[in-house]
Order: structure tokens, then C-alpha cells, then sequence
């Protein structure tokens, strides 16, 4: 049978440890006899990162911005203890902070469901998307420990005019933080929402306390109202979905009460700690798929977990691991959707809806990684390596018509 053809290269970010492993075996057993693989290689990988001093992170980046459309496997974000295993030059930032600095992009995460495997919310039927604007408030807070005595809130212009508002005025020691946003970076989140919530014909919901926050967080509730009447309300009338927002307290009381299916657009620390309640609600960090969004339409994709480094060291035993490769999987599926998409190839695109059923085909067939065994509640599941997971996909695969 002829593989099936690209056009445009995908940028192709490897990584490290078990998910390196993975990678390998996806592209071995899943696209290579199928597809006339077209990509840009970068190795993320910390070995490569390390001897180019980070140039390929950067390199990388820089070719989703010309190319579009990347895949990226999940990679090791140095600490103390990495710096002396992998021997490093230096304690390199994340790679996924680089990139979407450079992309200034909304990530966007979605549970991958199975028939099967319940969430723990009974009522969710579809998937909730958490939509985290990465930027800014308390991750990139100044902070003081501070003793009796007055603090203020102090802003000077351009022209060197001073504007002071009183925080507080210390009896006793406490602790003072200044956190900001800006216009553009919420705009920029504003739209990617609202282009992601048409492109994936889900409802958009938001939420902030700008009853609390009335300047801080009323500016986001502000922006993205504007935006939305002045640029996609008539498209979002037109695609029957609906922009809603409310408080962010009554949002996670709807949420829990809802059937899902929609995407909830979260201030930097409520996606931060909503998404990891959301994730583990629906079952499993490994069925957890992420995609960056750009402003102008760039698109990264990528397993939400890890490295999965508790595997890899017994991958390197020698043990064949159980280490869950679907949501690496899907992050190729949606990459390769939407390479089909931009460069109008049908056959491309079947091709990737077809091995996501066939992905969700196995274990519904009761064929499954170690970590979807314990959440399964149907007949008895077999149990099995990555590398047998891996092969019963292709078998289901190439059943299909
Ligand atoms: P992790 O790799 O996500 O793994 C944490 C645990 O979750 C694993 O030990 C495993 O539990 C379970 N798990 C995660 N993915 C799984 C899968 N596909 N199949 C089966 N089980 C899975 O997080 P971590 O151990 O905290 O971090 C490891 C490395 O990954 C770190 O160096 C970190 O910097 C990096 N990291 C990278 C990214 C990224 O590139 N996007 C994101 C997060 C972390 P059991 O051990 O109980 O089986
Ligand atoms: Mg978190």
C-alpha cells in the first residue's frame, strides 16, 4: 500500500528518558509504515540541549514559528540532582517555558475518554478543556517579608510622576506581594480562547473574582468581553456556541455540576490548580493531551505528563515497563491533523482519526497499560508492556476498514 503523503515538514521535538523510549515505538510501530513521514528533527533531549547550550530549544522554536505545527515529547527541566546525572553545564530552563515565551502562547489540555474508565465526577460525559493563560500574576510576583511598618503600592511613568496607594500598615511582621499582567498578553489569551472554542466547536466559559479584584482581574473580565463583541461574537453566533462568563467560585460550582463539553478558559494559578483537579477527575495524567496556541496560529503539541523517570530507571534495568503511550500518541494524531488541515490532506487526516479510534478500540477491548488497569471496571483487563501496547494498537489498526 503507498504511504500516505505530506506536505509541509512537522517540527519534530524529541525528549528524554521514558518518553524517548516511547517515541521511538510510536514512530517504528504506529506512522512510519503508514506515513511518508515529513518532519524538521530537533533533539530536545538534555545530552543535545546541554552540548548546544540550549541553541536547539531556541532553533526549535523558532521553526514552529515558520512552520506552524510541532510535536514535542516531554523533556527533563533540570534541577540540582540532574545537573550532576547528566553532567551539565549549566541548569537549563524548562524547554516548554522557552517555547512559550517565544510562541507566547495558551495551553490548552483535554482528558482522552474511554468507555470503561468513569470519571470520578459521574455526570461528565465529554471532556472539559482547561484553557491556562501562562503568563504573569503570582508566578512572576516580587515578594517581601516584612517587618512593622507602613507598605505601599508606588507606580512612576515615563515622565517620572509618582502614583501611591496604601497596602498596609504593619503592627506586626508580615509578608507583602506584587504581582502585574499586561493588556497585551491577556488580549493575546483572549483570542487564542476564542479561536480555539471555534475551531473545536466547544462553548467557552471564564470566570475571574473581579468583584474582589475589581481593577486586576475586572481588566481581564473587561478585555475579553470587548474582544469577543467586537471580533467573534458573530462567528460564535453563526457556530451555535456560546462565550459565558461568570465568577470564578460559581464556575467551579457549574463545573462539578456539568456534563462537560466545553472549554474553561483559567487565570494563571486557577488552571494551574484546576487542571491538576480536572485531570485526575477524569482518570489519569497519561490520557491527558496538551496543545500550545499561539495568537497567530501556531500550534504545539505534546503529552501533558512527564519524562516519567520512575519507568525509565527500570526500563534501564532492563525491565520491559508498562508506561502509558497515548497521550504521546494523540499528540501526533492532533499534529498530524492539523499539518492535514493547514496543507488540505483528507487522506492525512483520516489517517490520524483513524489511529486515535484504533488507540481507544484497544483498550476498550480490555487491552491496557498498568496504570488504566486500576481505573478499568469492566471484564478483566489484560494487562501489558508498552511495547505489546504498542503492537495491539497496529493490530486493531490495520482490522479497521
Ligand atoms: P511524570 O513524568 O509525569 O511522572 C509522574 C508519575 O506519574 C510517574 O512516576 C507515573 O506513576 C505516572 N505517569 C506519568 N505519565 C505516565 C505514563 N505515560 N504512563 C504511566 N504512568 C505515568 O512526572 P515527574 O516524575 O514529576 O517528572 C519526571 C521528569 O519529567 C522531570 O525531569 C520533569 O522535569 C519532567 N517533566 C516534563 C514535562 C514536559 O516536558 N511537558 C512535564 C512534567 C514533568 P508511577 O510511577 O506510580 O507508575
Ligand atoms: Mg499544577
Amino acid at each position: 500500500m503507498a504511504k500516505i503523503q505530506m506536505k509541509t515538514p512537522l517540527v519534530e521535538m524529541d525528549g528524554d528518558e521514558m518518553t524517548r523510549v516511547l517515541w521511538k515505538g510510536i514512530k517504528d510501530e504506529l506512522l512510519l509504515p503508514f506515513v511518508d513521514l515529513k518532519t524538521e528533527y530537533y533533539d530536545l533531549g538534555l545530552p543535545e540541549r546541554d552540548r548546544t547550550a540550549d541553541q536547539v530549544t531556541i532553533d526549535s522554536a523558532n521553526a514552529t514559528k515558520k512552520y506552524g505545527v510541532a510535536v514535542k515529547c516531554a523533556t527533563i527541566t533540570p534541577n540540582v540532582q540532574r545537573m550532576s546525572e547528566y553532567n551539565l553545564h549549566e541548569m537549563w530552563k524548562s524547554p516548554n517555558g522557552t517555547i512559550r515565551a517565544m510562541l507566547d502562547g495558551t495551553v490548552f489540555r483535554a482528558p482522552i475518554l474511554v468507555d470503561g474508565i468513569s470519571p470520578v465526577v459521574k455526570n461528565w460525559k465529554a471532556p472539559i478543556t482547561i484553557a491556562r493563560h501562562a503568563y504573569g500574576d503570582i508566578y512572576k510576583a516580587t515578594e517581601m517579608r516584612v517587618p512593622k511598618g507602613k507598605a505601599e503600592l508606588v507606580f512612576t511613568d515615563e515622565n517620572g510622576k509618582e502614583t501611591r496607594e496604601p497596602i498596609y500598615e504593619f503592627e506586626c511582621d508580615g509578608v507583602v506581594s506584587g504581582q502585574y499582567n499586561k493588556d497585551s498578553s491577556i488580549a493575546s489569551f483572549a483570542r487564542a480562547c476564542f479561536n480555539f472554542a471555534l475551531t473545536t466547536h466547544q462553548d467557552l466559559w471564564f470566570a475571574t473574582k473581579d468583584t474582589i479584584a475589581k481593577k486586576y482581574d475586572g481588566e481581564f473580565k473587561a478585555i475579553f468581553q470587548t474582544i469577543y463583541d467586537s471580533e467573534y461574537k458573530s462567528a460564535f453566533d453563526e457556530a451555535g456556541i456560546e462565550y459565558f462568563y461568570t465568577l470564578i467560585d460559581d464556575a467551579v460550582a457549574r463545573v462539578i455540576r456539568s456534563e462537560g463539553g466545553y472549554i474553561w478558559a483559567c487565570k494563571n494559578y486557577d488552571g494551574d490548580v484546576m487542571s491538576d483537579m480536572v485531570s485526575t477527575a477524569f482518570g489519569s495524567l497519561a490520557m491527558m493531551t496538551s496543545v500550545l496556541v499561539s495568537p497567530d496560529g501556531k500550534f504545539e503539541y505534546e503529552a501533558a505528563h512527564g519524562t516519567v523517570t520512575r519507568h525509565y530507571y527500570k526500563y534501564l534495568q532492563g525491565e520491559k515497563t508498562s508506561t502509558n503511550p497515548m497521550a504521546t500518541i494523540f499528540a501526533w494524531t492532533g499534529a498530524l491533523r492539523k499539518r492535514a488541515e493547514l496543507d488540505a490532506l483528507p487522506d492525512l487526516a483520516a489517517f490520524s482519526d483513524k489511529l486515535e479510534k484504533a488507540c481507544i478500540a484497544t483498550i476498550e477491548s480490555g487491552t491496557m497499560t498498568k496504570d488504566l488497569a486500576s481505573l478499568w471496571e469492566k471484564q478483566t483487563p489484560a494487562v501489558v508492556t508498552s511495547e505489546q501496547f504498542l503492537t495491539a494498537i497496529r493490530a486493531t489498526f490495520e482490522q479497521m476498514a
